[in-house]
């Protein structure tokens, strides 16, 4: 399954970055720097890459 493009926070907007910490990966995924919060994969939205960006 290619969950391509990237995550967004629903609350915030900002991009989450995914979880490293084997424990808390468990339940949630992802993690939003800009709340500084633990998001479950409902509370952010996935954003299709619309042009390429190869930088
Ligand atoms: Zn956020």
């Amino acid at each position: 399954m290619g969950d391509t493009g990237v995550r967004m926070c629903k609350r915030c907007g900002s991009f989450v970055e995914l979880e490293k910490d084997e424990e808390l990966k468990k339940e949630y995924p992802y993690y939003c720097p800009r709340c500084d919060e633990n998001m479950y994969s409902f509370e952010t939205v996935v954003v299709k890459d619309k042009g390429r960006r190869r930088t």
